[in-house]
């Protein structure tokens, strides 16, 4: 039988054909005005994307380059900041920390679960001086509360910067950026922007634009003051990714097309539509007897589930490739081979998770052996898609 492709991993996330065909056209020099009004047109289209009045800029390397800034940037060696970890993304701000020298206060919740607002609160301290954390732990598949940690940061130690990467949090969250005080705001090309890997881009609030000066801590590449005075003028500091800047002004034009041609209500469809489908694929998961790795707040962007005991969830992600294409996501370090994760964000449809759990169905009874009547994932996964269409 054909198998056709199919990623379902939260990174990279499946291509939109009109953004692959602009990426294909774009043989453009960067300084030219030709770039320059495809430049200005993205960037005013991700603040719309984002949610936000601050500027967004674009960076060419991917998420975690944009992480390092957010870093880098901020902070100057011996401040204190802290941060908030509860899976591997979470780790990667604590390595990124201490890199740059920062005094990390850390608060950790264990794999597939949140904070406790208790220990963010008695964390904080009034010098802390940035929090970083994730909107949404791909690695465990959890949310986690920005806007609860935004009000603590209000509360305890108001001259924080808050900074959220929201690699996995943008296209699957409604946040409100500036009414909640996001100071800086990442995401990544790669997930939910539909495009190929390579971009990052960050929104910066004033406050973080003032924080700015004070920071000690060396940046040449990552830059954000240099990159600010370029994108003003429609430029970017150094050679610019043109063709995935293409793609993403196709990609976002397509977002837009999704609510009648406004940018903010596409926005905010493609969030519903990965809240649906995340939870059409916990409810389709659980029928089949998994357990999903993080009940209590599950992410909208990747649905995790623990393979019961004494089996191998390598089997489940082998067995999907080998026999129908599909590409799910193994757990990552110590999740290997204890959970797998379906991907929702960015270009993914109702039909894409009925595809995957009628699939699913087979791997569970043939490789996993356990006792699945045909249809019960599907039809656990039509019910919270009745019920969402209704809505
Ligand atoms: C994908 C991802 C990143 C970025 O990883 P890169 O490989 O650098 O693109 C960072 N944080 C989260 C939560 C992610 O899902």
């Amino acid at each position: 039988m054909i198998r056709k492709t199919r990623l379902f991993t939260p990174g990279p996330t499946p291509l939109l054909p009109a953004a692959q065909f602009a990426m294909a056209a774009a043989d453009i020099h960067h300084r030219t005005p030709e770039f320059r009004a495809l430049y200005q047109k993205v960037l005013a289209q991700l603040k719309v994307f984002v949610g936000t009045q601050n500027d967004v800029l674009l960076l060419a390397c991917s998420g975690t380059g944009a992480m390092e800034a957010s870093v880098s940037n901020l902070t100057s060696p011996g401040d204190r900041v802290l941060v908030l970890t509860a899976g591997k993304f979470g780790e990667r701000w604590v390595d990124l920390v201490k890199a740059f020298g920062c005094q990390a206060d850390v608060v950790e919740a264990p794999y597939g679960q949140t904070f406790q607002l208790a220990a963010i609160k008695a964390a904080l301290k009034p010098d802390t001086k940035a929090i970083y954390l994730q909107a949404s732990e791909t690695s465990t598949a959890t949310n986690h509360d920005v806007q609860a940690v935004a009000r603590l940061r209000d509360e305890v130690a108001p001259e924080a910067i808050l900074v959220v990467d929201g690699i996995t949090g943008l296209g699957t969250t409604h946040f409100d950026v500036d009414g909640w005080g996001i100071d800086i705001l990442i995401g990544g090309s790669q997930k939910a922007v539909m495009i190929p890997p390579g971009l990052a881009y960050l929104s910066v609030s004033e406050k973080a634009w003032k924080a700015m000066d004070a920071s000690k801590n060396p940046r040449y590449y990552f830059d954000l003051r240099k990159e600010r005075k370029n994108a003003v003028k429609g430029e970017s500091a150094y050679t610019p990714s043109v063709a995935l800047i293409a793609g993403l002004g196709a990609a976002l034009d397509y977002i837009a097309g999704q609510a009648g041609g406004d940018l903010e209500k596409g926005r905010i469809a493609l969030v519903n539509n990965a809240i649906t489908n995340a939870a059409a694929t916990r409810a389709g998961l659980v029928a089949l007897g998994f357990k999903l790795f993080s009940p209590d707040s599950p992410s909208a962007a990747a649905t995790a589930v623990a393979v019961p005991e004494g089996l191998d969830s390598s089997d489940v992600v082998k067995a999907l490739k080998s026999r129908f294409a599909a590409v799910i996501a193994n757990g990552q370090g110590s999740m290997k081979g204890q959970i797998f994760r379906v991907a929702h964000l960015g270009f993914f449809d109702y039909l894409d998770t009925v595809a995957l759990l009628a699939a699913m169905e087979h791997i569970a009874k043939d490789v996993l052996k356990l006792p699945v009547e045909y249809g019960t994932a599907v039809a656990a996964a039509q019910k919270v898609y009745a019920e969402a269409a209704k809505a």
